[in-house]
């Protein structure tokens, strides 16, 4: 089979087509800039963006007086203490800007006597959070930004285009390296300016709320390109995912949206409304912050209060049958056809994987510290520090993606040309490349499943020291089996060379979150240690990390932590 690499050049290279790289590609474009849009998913329907449901927190002001200022003094007390204030304030200040742009485009925000209305979140000091009605708001944010690049000829689309390394050439980023999956072959893309856009990593959990590509391919890339990652440690379960009965064909996190309008209980096995036990009173009203409601579920749960399948119960059925038509409109026919009558019966709920809080550094242009890099969305860390309010990660992809795609295209316009040099691109060719047909057939669905289990059972939402240890000699263990090459042989649609990929990246990832937990001997937001349940002051530092000859180094932490480590 013929390999040879398939050559691109442009002037902005945007990686992943959800919200951040759409409004990146878009937003570099107005700016002069030859865009080529690269997803390893169909454009514009891989990743978290398609599949987010309600509310995109924004201070539009139209309903209830508000100010850019409130919302970021909200997103700051949640991040309890360590979000970093300039992109907090990029945040707030740009989203509603962001969001009477897509408006402008048609995107359909839900509207109240001719205005935009917005809903109450837990976690935000009034109601702030617009959607699109009946869980619409990804699929319409989707297609909003999918129709808006159409418009744009100088924005190129390639999906099935897998990177799987950036380029570097004297320090600075000149490109990428990916594999076709359709074909096998290698392409080799020359770039002025690189976007990354590729959303979390959640898809290293059992029980997550990710599509098959959310393994952090991105937070991989920019380890080896040599940029630095922060707050790795912070992954936010989303307290209220769907565990029983069976639900086919919807979100298991589809319950939010209806406890924003209705409220809902949260009961245990015994029928008794709990979170008051945990220092907060839900009381049918839906009040409780992420963290603290993924707490209480997990603590009744432990103590042999949990529902049958091991969380808790939410009921509805304190609603009428016409309030539930009226706030569930359609979706209320979708549970009917998966046997769920919400007027007869709770569900079961349990926390599940849902976002991540640390990623790539950046500053307030969206500049990373390797030259030629810029983040956007979720793949970049610190906005939302420990904890992330609800709502915020689509503002954060929309302000991000915007603001990066700007950098980008002002950084193009200083070149002549891209400076790729192609010997830079011989290691990652030889991987792509690699035909290991004469050893043993690796099992990599089983080593995904396997590193999967270990996160969820050992770094999930209450973490130890003895646990988080476990873990990093399982995924060592797993990295040893992995070996240095692919196995199978390059081939079209050689989804367990895919696997590889993914595996060489989500045990990478998978360390730094691991390593960071268990160098973090306190208890803040998301990270909750049982061995140290207290927030220290000398903690509120981000910890850094970065490849250096091959191997994860961390820095950050506070220097009587680190005596007490050693
Ligand atoms: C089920 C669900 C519901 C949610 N609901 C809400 C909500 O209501 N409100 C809210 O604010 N947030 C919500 N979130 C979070 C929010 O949707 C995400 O944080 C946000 O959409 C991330 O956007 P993004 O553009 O950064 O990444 P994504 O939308 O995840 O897009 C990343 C893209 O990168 C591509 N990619 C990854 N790796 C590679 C690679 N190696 N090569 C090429 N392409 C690659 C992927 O295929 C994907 O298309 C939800 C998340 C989920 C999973």
């Amino acid at each position: 089979m013929n390999l040879d690499p398939i050559a691109i050049d442009t002037d902005v290279l945007v990686i992943g087509s959800g919200a951040a790289g759409m409004y990146a590609a878009i937003e570099a474009a107005r700016n002069g800039a030859q865009v080529l849009l690269a997803d390893r998913s169909l454009i514009g329907r891989g990743g978290a963006t398609v599949m987010a449901q309600m509310t995109v927190a924004c201070a539009l002001g139209e309903e209830t007086p508000d100010d850019w200022q409130h919302h970021y003094a909200d997103t700051i007390a949640a991040g309890r203490g360590l979000c970093d204030e300039k992109l907090a304030q990029l945040l707030c200040e740009d989203a509603p800007a962001c969001i009477r742009e897509l408006d402008r485009w048609g995107v359909g925000w839900a509207r109240k006597d001719g205005h935009i209305t917005a809903t109450m979140a837990p976690g935000h000091d009034r109601p702030r959070c617009v959607y699109v009605d009946f869980i619409n708001t990804g699929p319409a944010v989707s297609k909003t930004l999918r129709t808006a690049m159409a418009r744009n000829p100088a924005i190129r689309k390639a999906g099935d285009l897998c990177i799987v390394d950036l380029v570097t050439s004297d320090g600075e980023v000149t490109g990428a390296v990916a594999y076709h999956l359709g074909t096998g072959a290698p392409v080799i893309i020359a770039a002025k300016a690189t976007v990354l856009a590729t959303g979390g990593l959640t898809r290293l959990y059992r029980r997550n709320s990710a599509s098959a590509n959310m393994g952090g391919d991105g937070y991989a890339l920019a380890l080896r390109a040599g940029a630095t990652l922060i707050d790795m440690e912070f992954v936010q379960f989303f307290p209220i995912g769907h565990l029983a009965p069976r639900l086919v064909g919807m979100d298991p996190i589809m319950w939010d949206p209806f406890r924003y309008k209705l409220g809902g209980r949260l009961l245990n096995g015994r029928m008794e409304e709990f979170t008051s036990r945990y220092g907060s009173d839900e009381d049918g009203k839906y009040v409780l912050t992420r963290d603290l409601a993924t707490y209480a579920i997990i603590k009744e749960v432990e103590a042999g209060r949990g529902s049958p399948h091991g969380g808790a119960y939410l009921s509805f059925q304190h609603c009428s049958a016409e309030a539930l038509r009226a706030a569930f409109g359609p979706v209320i026919d979708r549970l009917a056809e998966n046997h769920i009558d919400l007027t007869r019966m709770p569900v079961e709920v349990a926390p599940i994987a849902h976002y991540h809080m640390g990623g790539v550094k950046a500053d307030a242009s969206m500049t990373t510290d390797v030259p030629g890099l810029y983040a956007a969305g979720e793949v970049v860390g610190g906005a939302n520090g420990a904890n992330r309010l609800s709502g915020n990660a689509i503002t954060e992809a929309l302000v991000f993606g915007r603001r990066a795609g700007k950098s980008a295209a002002e950084r193009a316009k200083r070149m002549a040309r891209p400076t790729l040099k192609p010997q830079d691109t011989a290691v990652t060719l030889d991987l792509i490349r690699a035909d290991a047909t004469t050893e043993p057939c690796q099992n990599t669905a089983a080593m995904v499943a396997h590193l999967q289990a270990t996160m969820a059972d050992h770094v999930g939402p209450f973490r130890t020291g003895a646990k988080l240890s476990a873990a990093l000699d399982e995924i060592a263990g797993l990295a040893a089996e992995l070996g240095e090459h692919p196995s199978g042989h390059a081939a079209a649609f050689d989804l367990q060379r895919l696997d590889w990929f993914d595996l060489r990246n989500m045990l990478s990832v998978a360390h730094a979150v691991t390593a960071t937990a268990l160098a973090r001997n306190e208890s803040r937001g998301a990270h909750q240690r049982e061995d140290f349940p207290k927030m220290l002051p000398q903690w509120q530092v981000h910890q850094r990390v970065q490849l250096r000859d091959g191997a994860l180094k961390i820095s950050g932490a506070p220097a009587a932590a680190k005596a007490l480590a050693s």
